[in-house]
């Protein structure tokens, strides 16, 4: 294998790891390379093992998505799905062996086998209540998902018609890599349409850049334009769904943002050419939200001064 280089790209997520706080990203993008050798040095390799940590709620929508990922691909090889029963009870398993190597804290020795979770890491004091509460929630999402009717047409495509499932790729903007990874992605006559699995509570979910990337993307790989492109977004804890056409997409917009956002992250390093970036130059949010969750709260200058400054 080669030398590993870090190399500059954006994203959606990476775009919101800096908007949220940009010594966050520094520690996510930057601080963080290298850490999964055992001989780095050991503030890389604590980062290195904060930055696999999942919140609660990231961790539920971790495990729906996967489930759901594999669901999808049994149903495009063998036109069917197993019972709710089993899956459900598959997916309580993996909860408990989850919640069990975090409790355990096994993710210290090996972050990217075992899952660990920012509460266990943290201790921070959550109820049996709420464990509870969020496996019920985990479990309510593909109950309603065995309930869309979407099913029925999943279950009569062609294999040839399915397109992507959760697959990442990438395309280019000026240059730069773009990540796109898309839950799931289907042609349906000169349509294509892309589904969104939402796993939280909130419906409030702004889907303009998103679907702008995901229509550029498509634009790249297929050739289809904005107005064959269908976004649909599936709340699976309450059942909703909501639909978004492509063409009243402003795809110069949505490309002026990115290109924005790629320049304000650029600005910031030290050697652009190289990708080079110095923790001093990477500012704390103010916005004390951030900090309680955030996974280097323990490592992070601001709460613990003279650490690396
Ligand atoms: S603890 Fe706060 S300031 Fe420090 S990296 Fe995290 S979000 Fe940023």
């Amino acid at each position: 294998m080669g030398i590993l280089r870090n190399e500059f790209s954006w994203s959606k997520s990476r775009n919101e790891t800096f908007q949220s706080c940009p010594r966050r990203y520094w520690f996510h993008y930057y601080g963080s390379w290298g850490g999964w050798d055992w001989q780095s040095d050991s503030r890389t390799r604590q980062i290195y093992v904060l930055k696999q940590l999942h919140n609660r709620f990231a961790w539920i929508g971790v495990k729906v998505h996967k489930v759901l990922e594999e669901l999808l691909h049994q149903l495009k090889k063998s036109k069917s799905l197993p019972s709710y029963q089993s899956v459900a009870e598959n997916l309580q398993n993996r909860l408990r062996q989850d919640y069990r190597d975090s409790r355990d804290a096994n993710y210290r020795v090996r972050p990217k086998r075992f899952m660990g979770l920012v509460e266990h890491e943290y201790q921070l004091p959550v109820n049996n209540e709420e464990w509870r509460a969020l496996a019920h929630q985990a479990q309510t999402c593909v109950k309603n998902f065995y309930q869309l009717p979407l099913l029925n047409q999943l279950k009569n495509l062609d294999p040839s018609e399915w397109l992507e499932l959760e697959e990442l790729n990438s395309f280019q903007i000026d240059g730069c890599k773009i990540w796109v990874s898309l839950d799931a992605c289907y042609r349906s006559d000169s349509q294509i349409v892309l589904l969104d699995w939402k796993t939280g509570k909130s419906e409030k979910a702004d889907h303009s850049l998103q679907m702008g990337i995901y229509a550029m993307y498509a634009l790249e790989k297929w050739g289809i334009q904005p107005n064959h492109i269908l976004l649909k977004e599936f709340f699976l804890t309450t059942g909703k769904t909501r639909e978004h056409e492509g063409k009243s997409l402003n795809l110069e917009r949505v490309q002026k943002y990115v290109t924005n956002s790629i320049q304000q992250m650029l600005t910031l390093l030290s050697r652009p050419e190289q990708n080079q970036a110095d923790e001093s130059d990477f500012g704390f949010t103010e916005d004390m939200a951030q900090c309680t969750q955030c996974n280097f709260r323990k490592l992070c200058p601001k709460w613990h001064s003279g650490d690396s400054e």
